[in-house]
Formats: C-alpha cells, sequence, structure tokens
C-alpha cells in the first residue's frame, strides 16, 4: 500500500497554497519577454528592496558558511517594541511563525477559529495540526467580532485575526479590536497578523504590541515582506509574552532565518526613508487605481493595506484576459470571492498598465 494512503485524514484533506503566478511561468506560457510583464499578484514592494538592506545583504554573503546568529535582529526588534528580547521570536517570514502558533496551540480535538475572507495561511497552518477550522461569517467582507466571538467553542485554543485583512484589505478600528480580543478567553491562544500594518494611515495605527501586557494570550506577527521589500528573503516575527515566546521557539527550526534575510532586515529595519518613500507611493498609486476603477464603474472593497480587491463579474475569465495581456493579478475564487480580483498597488506605469489592460479585459 503506498505511504500517501496511509497519512492523516486531515492532511489529505489541505488545499495546497496557490501562490501568485510567477513572470517566468507566463512567460513560456504566453511567449510573452519577461520584461513586458508586469506582476501585481502577491503584494510585495514594487520599489524593491531598500538600498542600505541590499549592502548588508552583500555583505553577509562573506559569512554564508557559518550557522547564523539571530541576536542582533532580535535585540533591534525588542528595542523598537519596547519587549525583552525574550519576547521575540523570527520567522521564516511570517508565515513560518503562525505555523509555530498552530503546532503549539492546536491539535487534533481542537479547533481554530477566522474570518471568512481570511488569509489562506490560517486554514492552511490549523489543518497541518489535525485541528478542526471554524470560519465565521464575515461583515462587508472584513472581519465580523461578533461572529467570531459566537464561534468560539469550548474545544477552540486559537483565534487568528488579520488586520488589515488580507484579501480583502478591510480594517477593524482598533478600538473595536481591542474590545474583541479582551473578551476572547485567556486560554485561547490570539494571532494577531499585521503583515500591512506599516500602511495604515497613522490615524488608524496603534500599539499592538503593547497590548500584550494587558493580554497574555495575546501574539502580534509582523513581516519584512511587504513595505521593507523582502518578501524572497523571507523573514518575519512575532511578538508575545516570555513563556509564549519560549513555547513558539520550542518548535521553531534551530536556523530558521538565513544570515542574509538576517542582515537584510535589521538593515531594512532603520531605513526610515525607505519606508516612508514606499508608503507615500503606495498612497498615491491607491488613489491612482481607485480613479481608475470609478472611471471604469467597478466596485472596490475599501482597502487599507498595498492591494485592492476589485468586484468583476467573472473573476477567472477577466484575469485570463489580463493574461493574456502580460498582467499578473490574484484571482480569489479559493478565498470565497469567485467575482473579485485583487490587484498589488505597484508603480506608476504598472498601474496604468494594469487600468488599460483591465479596460481591454472588460470590453473584449
Ligand atoms: C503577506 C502576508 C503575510 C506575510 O507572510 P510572510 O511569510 O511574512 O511573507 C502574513 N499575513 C498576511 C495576511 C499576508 O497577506
Amino acid at each position: 500500500m503506498s505511504i500517501a494512503l496511509r497519512v492523516p485524514s486531515y492532511i489529505r484533506a489541505i488545499s495546497p497554497y496557490v501562490p501568485g503566478k510567477p513572470i517566468t511561468e507566463l512567460a513560456r506560457q504566453m511567449g510573452i519577454a519577461v520584461e513586458k510583464i508586469v506582476k501585481l499578484a502577491s503584494n510585495e514592494n514594487p520599489r524593491g528592496m531598500s538600498p542600505k538592506a541590499r549592502k548588508a545583504v552583500e555583505a553577509a554573503l562573506a559569512g554564508a558558511e557559518r550557522y547564523p546568529d539571530q541576536f542582533d535582529l532580535i535585540a533591534a526588534l525588542a528595542e523598537r517594541h519596547g519587549v525583552a528580547a525574550e519576547q521575540v521570536v523570527l520567522g521564516n517570514g511570517s508565515n513560518d511563525v503562525l505555523d509555530m502558533a498552530a503546532r503549539v496551540f492546536l491539535a487534533p480535538g481542537r479547533s481554530a477559529v477566522f474570518s471568512q475572507h481570511a488569509f489562506a495561511v490560517y486554514p492552511l497552518a490549523t489543518m497541518s495540526a489535525g485541528a478542526e477550522c471554524i470560519v465565521a461569517p464575515a461583515r462587508h467582507y472584513g472581519h465580523d467580532p461578533a461572529a467570531m466571538f459566537a464561534a468560539i467553542r469550548p474545544d477552540t485554543h486559537l483565534v487568528w485575526i488579520a488586520n488589515p485583512n488580507n484579501p480583502t484589505g478591510n480594517f477593524l478600528p482598533q478600538a473595536e479590536l481591542r474590545a474583541f480580543i479582551e473578551k476572547i478567553p485567556p486560554h485561547v491562544a490570539v494571532v494577531l497578523d499585521e503583515a500591512y500594518t506599516e500602511y495604515l494611515a497613522p490615524v488608524d495605527r496603534a500599539d499592538t504590541v503593547a497590548w500584550i501586557g494587558d493580554i497574555p494570550n495575546l501574539i502580534v506577527t509582523r513581516t519584512f515582506s511587504k513595505i521593507y521589500g523582502l518578501a524572497g528573503l523571507r523573514v518575519g516575527y512575532g511578538v508575545a509574552r516570555a513563556e509564549v515566546a519560549d513555547l513558539l521557539n520550542r518548535v521553531r527550526q534551530p536556523f530558521n532565518v538565513n544570515n542574509l534575510a538576517l542582515a537584510g532586515a535589521l538593515a531594512a529595519l532603520d531605513d526610515h526613508v525607505f519606508v516612508a518613500d514606499s508608503f507615500d507611493l503606495n498612497r498615491r498609486g491607491m488613489e491612482q487605481i481607485v480613479a481608475g476603477l470609478k472611471r471604469l464603474g467597478l466596485d472596490h472593497i475599501p482597502s487599507h493595506g498595498n492591494f485592492v480587491t476589485i468586484a468583476v463579474a467573472d473573476g477567472a475569465a477577466v484575469n485570463h484576459k489580463l493574461l493574456q495581456q502580460g498582467v499578473i493579478v490574484r484571482p480569489i475564487g479559493g478565498y470565497g470571492l469567485p467575482n473579485h480580483l485583487r490587484v498589488t498597488i505597484g508603480l506608476e506605469a504598472e498601474n496604468l498598465r494594469f487600468l488599460e489592460a483591465l479596460d481591454k479585459a472588460l470590453r473584449a
């Protein structure tokens, strides 16, 4: 009998993650030159990485024969957030931290709650740990705290929250979010995934890491993949109470973040100009795309991230017509949104290419 037939049923039930189509793949499939392709599918920073981070990565190549030391990046993050180093857990991308949380708090016979249209990694991590997914209905495509609270069962040990959410871009105001998290029973871990927090308007920001002081079951995750422009290096982190961080570290692979990623993240963290410029570019690009959508008569879900989700009649059909024109966006039928497409805010010229291609796709 094949080994594949003997794996736990919860592993067989997992639908693999579907990433944004790589530029090279579309080039092969459609015979389009790589330089002619615009990829706005994975919420990457269109400006590339910070020049300071690039320099640091190049310098770190010199020590590639040595195992990595996480000390400096952890110390810098602890200082940035005003917490002890023991409270910071590094991940190979923040997805890695999400996976650690699932393995620590979930198991067969347990359940996790998340919202309809929430990030695809929550069901993946939950199911990998053998736990059951409880999906709470969304409110205007975003998290509905009342529905999520009502979904919590006695066997629930983890609640996943993305704020802002991906793929919808919804944002739960911080006061409402905090009131919700405070109500969650203290034996239930709460993972607050803030991958897009740097894109929030200043008035919407809050020091959520400080909430850990009053809410001991809270884990806040952040990433270097989005505004910091290091998606390909894979580095993110979680902040929690020291006793929680200690548990996460028990399931963490010892050298989960490589030398280049550690050096790049450390330099990126201090490149405030790069972050501020990326923020401004995103704000202008969002205005450009939203204005373009209005001209095309298309609705969108108001977004607080570096992407926007657009209502089209048939997501798969419009996506195909965009691909034929060398424009890659993200179909999100897998998120229960078959009539929407998610587009990442790009450079001005990329946004223009997208809007022109979309116009054509809708007429064709
Ligand atoms: C992009 C994203 C992340 C970041 O993943 P990394 O593993 O850090 O690259 C986390 N959560 C959400 C909701 C995201 O969209």
